[in-house]
């Protein structure tokens, strides 16, 4: 059986509905992690390239990917890792660096992929969620969970989350 090209298209408009298990705003197209759909014979081979490996939220895409499409009766699904090359925040869309801010976490700085830079005092220019303001410092570098960073605005002095996948 080949698998036709509607399906295709009909698996990447599912995507759209998968939601980041940390980040329910943002759907995995948002972030840019799947890579490609292929077939091998009738099995459609999803490609998935993770956020971040330290992310336990990584192991729910799997899950959530075969779920998605068994509802909507594709059955013969494998879903694969790769890591070359490796994600970078550049591949998160425009529309999900909004939905990022709208939710309340900044949005990873263009640019700022510098790990050294990142670990030791925080990523500078961090835009504040709720004012803009730039005027921003990091707080720990561990949030809600080990892909965000704690900011505090040092304008309207709110602290937030700063999503600091690279
Ligand atoms: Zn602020």
């Amino acid at each position: 059986m080949v698998v036709a090209e509607k399906t295709y298209k009909h698996i990447w408009k599912l995507f759209e509905q998968i939601p980041d298990p940390e980040i329910p705003v943002l759907s995995i197209l948002d972030l840019g992690i799947v890579r490609r759909i292929t077939s091998e014979d009738d099995t459609i081979v999803i490609t998935i390239t993770p956020t971040y490996s330290g992310c336990p939220a990584m192991n729910l895409f799997e899950e959530d990917i075969i779920a998605k499409l068994k509802e909507n009766n594709i059955m013969n699904v494998r879903v694969e890792m790769t890591y070359d090359p490796p994600w970078t925040t550049a591949w998160i869309t425009d529309k999900a660096r909004k939905g990022l801010e709208d939710y309340g976490i900044a949005p990873p700085v263009r640019g700022s992929q510098d790990k050294g830079e990142l670990f030791k005092e925080g990523v500078k220019n961090v835009r504040c969620p709720l004012c803009k303001s730039t005027n921003t410092k990091v707080i720990s570098q561990f949030g809600s969970t080990a892909c965000k960073a704690l900011y505090k605005c040092e304008d309207c002095l709110e602290p937030f989350d700063y999503f600091k996948c690279i």
